[in-house]
């Protein structure tokens, strides 16, 4: 049963909302305490200012009484998923603060994105289905910092959120000096994360795919890659991915271009345009013992066969002793699903492994490809490579093909494919479809 709450007057209200929530009156003499005790373990206070967006909309359609049963659901999921140890007030008739030690800036981040998650769950207000979403402001402590700059930082922060349109978290002025301050690296970071759990959020991720051409000209596969575009602005996966590994996104990016890539196959075959698909993975989800489940439900919901898929994986990672992902590798070679060395080259790759590892393909990296043809070491590699990957059964495949010269080289040393600006860029969906359909007609 939801607790009745009071109907509160405007943003100084006091009162205590639902059960376990404190009143804004407390806010600032707790925060004091906080930042006294912290400040003998030199940790910084963690603030996450909350207010619901469009709240007085919700309250004017569906009266104030229902406002208030609202606010106390909201009340409580912002509290499931608040760590032990933080405290929630109440700091207006739909606000809300949280207070709690600082981990980290992604730990701070990620809190807030879950926040978001949670007040986005469909809630069903007089039959209606309503999805609510909230600004969000975030600061971090700095040494001998006041409660009241605590928590004036927050707020700040949460109403540059609402003039940025709502349904996102911004870190205070004072976080972003000092982060400017720090390197220009750390600044950019935080913004590519920030875009990251933007796009997960409201969409903004996409798929695009590039031909993988046999020697013949016939198509081997499709390489789904991912790109990210949040307000206009795209960042590029060889810039957010390394971002997405270090804040912890990197399983759900990999989860979603995984089903993704797989329902794009489907699609593919049910256009008469049977086309494999290969698809990134990534160290954390072959880490994950939930990885084989995930595939297979995504190949069993998508309803194709095996073969139309395939993975890349990186050599390190083929070479890594952890008993599960040498556990997924040979169940995903079991399903069928073709596995592919990808980048090869570029790491300390090891010949005398090859041979074990349960791979079908070998994806010969960019950087070695653009040697070609006139260095003639990188040549004899290719070449001996090449035959060596053959003699172990694997189909060799160049990447980053963009001249003719090149083509010519790999088609010399024995590669069954190529892929490359030379062929084409890496494109959407509804584009592929009309250069496999131009370029079935051709072939
Ligand atoms: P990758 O797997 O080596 O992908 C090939 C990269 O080379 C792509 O960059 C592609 O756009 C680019 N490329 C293709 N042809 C040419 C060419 O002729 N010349 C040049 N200079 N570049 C070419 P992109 O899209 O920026 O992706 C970068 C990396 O991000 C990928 O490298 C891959 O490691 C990673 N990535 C992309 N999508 C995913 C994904 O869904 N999951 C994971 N875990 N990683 C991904
Ligand atoms: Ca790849
Ligand atoms: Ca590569």
């Amino acid at each position: 049963m939801l607790a009745a709450i009071a109907p509160m007057q405007g943003r100084q209200g006091g009162g205590v909302g639902p059960e376990g929530l404190l009143p804004r009156a407390e806010a600032s003499r707790f925060a004091s305490r906080l930042l006294e005790t912290n400040a003998a373990s030199g940790r910084a206070v963690a603030a996450i200012w909350i207010d619901v967006d469009r709240f007085r909309q919700l309250n004017d359609t569906f009266g104030h009484g229902c406002g208030d049963q609202l606010i106390g659901v909201l009340a409580s999921r912002i509290q499931s998923v608040s760590p032990a140890g933080s405290h929630c007030f109440r700091m207006g008739i739909d606000e809300f603060l949280l207070l709690l030690t600082a981990e980290s800036v992604t730990g701070t981040e990620q809190l807030a994105a879950r926040i978001g998650q949670v007040l986005e769950q469909a809630l069903s207000v007089q039959g209606v289905n309503v999805h609510v979403t909230a600004s969000m402001g975030l600061h971090h402590s700095q040494p001998q910092e006041l409660a009241e700059r605590l928590l004036a930082c927050a707020d700040q922060a949460m109403f540059a959120a609402k003039r940025l349109g709502g349904n996102r978290f911004v870190w205070s002025d004072d976080d972003l000096a000092r982060v400017s301050m720090g390197t220009d690296q750390t600044r950019r970071e935080l913004a590519v994360a920030s875009m990251l759990h933007q796009a997960l959020q409201q969409g903004g991720l996409s798929l695009r795919y590039q031909p993988v051409l046999g020697m013949q000209g016939t198509v081997e596969a499709v390489e789904a890659l991912m790109s990210c575009e949040v307000g206009g602005v795209a960042v590029s996966p060889a810039e957010f991915i390394p971002v997405a590994e270090k804040i912890g996104l990197i399983g759900k990016l990999g989860e979603w271009s995984l089903m993704e890539g797989i329902q794009c196959a489907a699609r593919l075959h049910r256009r008469g345009l049977p086309t494999k698909v290969a698809i990134n993975v990534s160290r954390a989800q072959l880490l994950s013992e939930g990885f084989l489940a995930a595939l297979e439900g995504a190949l069993l919901c998508a309803d194709v066969p095996p073969q139309s898929v395939e993975l890349e994986l990186t050599e390190s990672l083929f070479m890594e002793q952890s008993s599960t992902v040498q556990r997924n590798l040979q169940r995903i070679r079991e399903t069928g699903v073709g596995l592919a060395i990808d980048d090869f080259g570029t790491g300390y790759s090891c010949l005398a492994t090859l041979k074990d590892l349960p791979a079908t393909k070998l994806k010969f990296d960019k950087a070695f490809i653009q040697c070609l043809p006139d260095d003639i070491r990188v040549l004899a590699i290719v070449r001996s490579m090449t035959d060596l990957a053959h003699f172990l059964g694997l189909v060799v495949v160049a990447e980053g093909v963009e001249t003719e010269a090149q083509l010519r080289a790999c088609e010399d040393a024995g590669l069954e494919a190529t892929q490359g600006y030379l062929h084409a860029r890496p494109m959407p969906e509804n584009q592929l479809v009309s250069w496999l359909e131009n370029h079935c007609h051709d072939h």
